[in-house]
């Protein structure tokens, strides 16, 4: 691993967790370093990420950003619920937003802002209590607002940017912005956002529902979800995007592909676009698993299916290659 020297942080070469105190533009988070990103992804795997940090606040995470040297890759994660981390894990700082910024209030009778840390289905939960409808699709989706917002990750024919009026973002400089929806090229499971700016809230419109029939919404969704998907398994839901006018899983089954498996990582038997890290695979499993997948559904049917989950980090040296400092 490459030190690097941070102001306001002893520099960062042997793991470590905590900040320094009293320098100006003092860091007051815990900078970990060779953390491994497994701990941080619902694959269960992943190699070690150089620097992974975690803010004690808004202020400062946008000092972590302002001290960091500007050609520090920077990998955000929330829930870590659609990554595949490498087996060798991620050169550059990792910054974890789920446990920071998870807020959820109510404005103005029916915006709902939410922190980017705010898991997907509290803000679900807390628009149907409070007599709204329009989010309980995110009740079943197992991220962050931050998440759902990078990914426009939807469920049951709603997307989550199609309830969103504005959104806070920092850059690298710690500056931050209010961005209104237009300013964004949004896309079934696309985002385009302006460089190098993150989320750090949303505000969502919501609809007055007088029926309050919120929760039993959820319910429902949440009971059809546990009929259909596999449940509490290790898996980033589902792997490829569904191509225009049919579903990737639909497509896979029809190959013959349910049951197909690279080591320990397979491919759901229950629904044929999760694919399973049933203990112990590794990253490298899982993703000769989803080009296996890939090349035989191209072959068959000539749909060449496009990743979902996003691919992160370096795969691990060859054996007997020594790190040279
Ligand atoms: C069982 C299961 C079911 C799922 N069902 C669905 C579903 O129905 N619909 C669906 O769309 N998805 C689904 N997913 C996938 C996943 O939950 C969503 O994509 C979710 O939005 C990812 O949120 P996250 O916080 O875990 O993001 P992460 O996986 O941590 O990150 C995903 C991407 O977002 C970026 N990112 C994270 N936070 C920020 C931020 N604050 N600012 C900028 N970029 C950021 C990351 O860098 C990364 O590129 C499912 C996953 C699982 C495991």
């Amino acid at each position: 691993m490459q030190a690097i020297h941070i102001p306001g942080m002893d520099d960062v070469t042997e793991p470590r967790r905590t900040g320094t105190g009293a320098a100006s533009g003092a860091l007051r988070g815990r900078m970990l370093t060779s953390e491994p990103m497994a701990k941080h992804t619902s694959w269960r795997v992943g190699g070690p990420a150089d620097r992974f940090y975690v803010a004690t606040d808004v202020e400062d995470l946008a000092q972590l950003l302002r001290n960091l040297p500007a050609q520090e890759p920077l990998v955000w994660v929330g829930l870590g619920s659609n990554l595949l981390v490498r087996d060798g894990g991620i050169r550059g700082t990792v910054i974890l937003l789920s446990g920071l910024l998870g807020e959820i209030e109510l404005r103005d009778e029916r915006e709902v802002i939410a922190g980017a840390g705010a898991p997907c289905a509290r803000v679900a939960r807390f628009g149907a209590t409070h007599g709204l409808a329009g989010a309980e699709f995110l009740a079943g989706i197992p991220g962050t607002v931050g998440g759902a917002l990078a990914m426009n990750a939807g469920a049951f024919g709603r997307e989550t940017w199609n309830i969103v009026e504005r959104v806070e973002t920092i850059d690298r400089h710690g500056t931050k912005r209010h961005r209104k929806r237009s300013e964004f090229r949004v896309g079934y499971r696309t985002v385009v956002a302006p460089a190098e700016e993150w989320y750090l809230a949303a505000e969502f419109l919501l609809q007055a529902d007088p029926s309050r029939q919120g929760p039993a919404r959820i319910r429902r969704l949440l009971e059809e979800r546990a009929e259909r998907q596999p449940t509490g398994v290790f898996s980033c839901g589902s792997v490829f995007r569904n191509p225009e006018g049919d579903y990737a899983g639909r497509l896979i089954e029809k190959c013959g592909l349910k049951g197909e498996r690279v080591g320990h990582a397979s491919v759901s038997t229950k629904h044929a676009n999760f694919i399973i890290n049933e203990g112990g695979a590794t990253a490298a499993e899982i993703e000769e698993l989803i080009l296996h997948v890939q090349d035989a559904v191209k072959a068959m049917t000539g749909v060449r299916l496009v990743p979902e989950v996003r691919i992160v980090g370096e795969a691990p040296r060859p054996r007997g290659e020594n790190h040279v400092a």
